[in-house]
């Protein structure tokens, strides 16, 4: 099941205001955070924020740890499809989660669905398959990264992939001097590997290991 079971819904009230907001002819990204909109679109940001930080028991989309329960400034409205290149997905509500200031800060403009062949898409995708990362309202996380410790991140498909390379999840413990990664590559891949044979024993074991040099 998707970690997000219920999208925001907007009131009558703030739906004029989005439409206000989107149908100006100048109407652009930077829109978010302009300060002549500032007012209204705040009020509709923590809105947005409050919804999604209940929804997500708190926890950043991307790395799993806590969001700020107070301020706003490690709790952001994350878009998922980044808004310089898709402004017209900026207030759809299955665009829309929290995440910490260091994963949105990391993932900032990269792109996050899948081209399509021909033309121009024009609706937001519906499903998961559209998406190159791990979409809050579409994947259940536990499906695509094994987190170890807090701290390690190994991916199980390619989507996991993608978002653990997006946030640089597992780079920000080695440059912090957690692990060497070289050891712990290894022992990715073993687990991998273990898994693909489906040894139940041995994924135990490096399972072990891994928790073990992290613990150390
Ligand atoms: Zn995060």
């Amino acid at each position: 099941m998707a970690d997000i079971k219920k999208k925001v819904v907007f009131s009558k009230e703030q739906k004029t205001l989005i439409e206000d907001i989107v149908k100006d002819e100048s109407f652009s990204h930077n829109d978010w955070t302009k300060v002549e909109k500032k007012e209204p679109l705040q009020a509709l940001r923590s809105y947005i924020r409050k919804h999604y930080r209940t929804e997500q028991m708190a926890k950043c989309a991307y790395c799993k740890k806590d969001v700020s329960v107070q301020s706003a400034s490690n709790c952001q409205v994350e878009h998922i499809a980044p808004k310089e290149k898709y402004k017209d997905y900026m207030f759809h509500p299955k665009n829309l989660c929290v995440a910490c200031a260091d994963c949105n800060a990391i993932k900032w403009n990269r792109d996050t669905i899948k081209p399509i062949k021909s033309g121009e898409r024009k609706r937001y995708p519906s499903s998961s398959r559209a998406f190159l990362l791990v979409h809050p309202h579409f994947d259940d996380y536990t499906d695509h990264i094994d987190i170890f410790s807090d701290r390690w991140y190994v991916d199980k498909t390619k989507k996991g992939h993608f978002t653990i390379g997006l946030c640089k999840l597992n780079q920000r413990s080695v440059d912090f001097g957690y692990f060497e990664p070289d050891e712990m590559m290894v022992l990715a891949e073993d687990l991998r590997a273990a898994k693909a044979n489906g040894s139940r024993q041995l994924v135990g074991l490096i399972k072990d290991r891994i928790r073990k040099l992290l613990d150390d």
